[in-house]
């Protein structure tokens, strides 16, 4: 299908200056992926709005011309939620920077969504205050990002995703118009629409502005790190810890590859080379709760053995200890020039077992799988390394992800914890989720959207984006008539 591209152009061109429009291929190529890097599409135009009013008129021009459109923030998402697939305006939120009010006394803030998410603790940190959730892409990635894919985070075990965070949002809706969903309070007499746009990943609408809710830092902080001779045995820990009721702020798993990628970037020793799997805990609260349930873990790992353990008190030393896991993505090129992660989650008490699992599918596709993840939640990230220019390599490696997938859901879990569904794991979909499942969350996304513009193609499988396995005809019966005419082109 084609749009009237110049005509959207020369509508845009009646409000927004000449700087907030990429028209130019050279210089849209760099929104063709996100942190997914495997499927890659350029977008046709994009436009970098700077307040709520134009977003507004943005959607609206491209609602009256029926143009579909994809929010994009700092592009880290990992499932290709903000790829550009088929042909489609892409709103960047990247100068919608402004904190635009905090409010200690009630212990809010309310943010543009284009704020970088460590941004929000930076601005309130002098005062005692902090954002909770924390990606460990904080440092690049947008707080409206963040709400499309109800992001996780290190903390997130103890205190709650995005979700539990976020008390309102202003939206703009596919046809343009301004809604507010939630507020400042924490309770609300409406069908919380708040909650239903949170994770919706762009499908319902962009998030313009968003009110968030603060924390006090706690008065007491401490971080262990244990070191095992098998990462089923970190894994046993993990069960350990929090079945005996210990509920760390994190806790956090990282494999014999993370280990040495982040000592090799580093230039350090922080973790123990010959480890088969550091677990890293942290503990917060006041003085005397920490110190007891610091030595009920110390305890709890030894029990489920650990060979050493060491206590980091003073701010300094957590620093250390969690550099290596905040950066470990990035040290994974230390290892291989390209990965493909997934995002299944699995009940605690199965972790040992589906780490066992996905060292054995390691060895059959034999295919090294790295692994670092927010282990206290069962959140698992497998990293699975190849070398990009190995004839069907892609396949093989997407292969592998399912299969780990597959696994995740035997033993009760999910394919997804904090990534999202996207492009990326659309297909896996009908896995999970009975065709009135499906249908139940469609009906909320039309809603919003009867005329399915907005980050079209996402989460949902469809013909196009999953072949054959969709029961093609079945499907022309019941989706919207934006998608029977795409299947008719397909
Ligand atoms: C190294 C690394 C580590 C990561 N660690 C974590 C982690 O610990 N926990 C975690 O949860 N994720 C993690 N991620 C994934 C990613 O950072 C998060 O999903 C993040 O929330 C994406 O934010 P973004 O600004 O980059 O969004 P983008 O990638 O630009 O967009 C993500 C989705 O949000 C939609 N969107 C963006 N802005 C808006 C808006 N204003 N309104 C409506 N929809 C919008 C897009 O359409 C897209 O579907 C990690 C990624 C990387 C690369």
């Amino acid at each position: 299908m084609s749009y009237d591209w110049d005509g959207l152009h020369t509508d845009l061109r009646r409000f927004l200056p000449k700087k907030a429009i990429v028209s130019k291929r050279q210089e849209l190529l760099v929104y063709d992926c996100d942190g997914l890097t495997v499927d890659r599409h350029c977008p046709p135009l994009a436009v970098l709005p700077e307040t709520s009013c134009e977003v507004s008129q943005i959607l609206a021009c491209c609602y009256r011309r029926g143009i579909p459109f994809v929010a994009r923030g700092s592009g880290t998402g990992l499932s290709g939620g903000a790829l550009v697939e088929q042909e489609a305006l892409l709103v960047v939120t990247s100068r919608m920077r402004r904190i635009l009010k905090i409010d200690l006394e009630n212990q809010i803030v309310t943010v543009q969504p284009g704020v970088i998410n460590n941004w929000v603790s930076r601005a309130v940190a002098g005062e005692g205050f902090y954002y909770a959730p924390d990606p460990s892409s904080q440092v690049v990635c947008t707080i409206g990002g963040n709400v499309a894919e109800n992001s996780g985070g290190v903390h997130c075990l103890k205190y709650g995703v995005t979700s539990n965070h976020v008390l309102g949002l202003e939206v703009v809706l596919p046809d343009g118009t301004l809604t507010n969903l939630g507020g400042e309070l924490s309770e609300y007499s409406e069908i919380d629409l708040r909650g239903a746009f949170i994770g919706s990943e762009g499908t319902l609408g962009i998030a313009t502005s968003i009110t968030l809710r603060l924390l006090r830092a706690p008065e007491c902080v401490t971080v262990l790190l244990a070191d095992f001779p098998t990462i089923e045995s970190a894994g046993e820990a993990v069960r350990k810890v929090t079945a005996a009721g210990v509920i760390p702020a994190g806790m956090e798993i990282m494999d014999q590859y993370m280990i040495n990628a982040v000592n090799d970037l580093f230039g350090f020793d922080e973790y123990p080379r010959d480890a088969a799997a550091v677990l890293l805990i942290e503990i917060d609260g006041h003085e005397a709760e920490v110190k007891v349930a610091t030595n009920q873990a110390e305890r709890l790992c030894i029990e489920a053995g650990a060979r050493s353990i060491r206590t980091a008190h003073d701010r300094n030393d957590r620093e250390r200890l969690w550099k290596g896991r905040k950066s470990a993505f990035a040290a994974v090129g230390k290892i291989s020039s390209t990965y493909y992660v997934q995002d299944g989650v699995v009940p605690r008490s199965t972790l040992p077992k589906v780490l066992g699992v996905i060292g054995s599918l390691s060895k059959r596709y034999e295919l090294p799988v790295a692994n670092v993840f927010h282990a206290g939640d069962g959140n698992l990230h497998p990293l699975i390394l190849y070398k990009a220019d190995q004839p069907n390599i892609q396949d093989k490696v997407r292969e592998l992800a399912a299969e780990i997938l597959k696994e995740c859901i035997a033993v009760g879990g999910s394919i997804t914890g904090e990534h999202g569904v996207g492009a990326d794991k659309r297909c896996y979909l009908e896995w999970m989720f009975s065709r009135n499942d499906l249908e139940t969350m469609k009906f909320i996304r039309n809603a919003f959207d009867p005329e399915m513009r907005a980050n079209p193609f996402k989460i949902f499988p469809t013909p196009r984006t999953c072949g054959e396995s969709m029961g093609r005809k079945k499907l022309l019966l019941s989706e919207r008539n934006e998608l029977v005419r795409d299947v008719e082109v397909y």
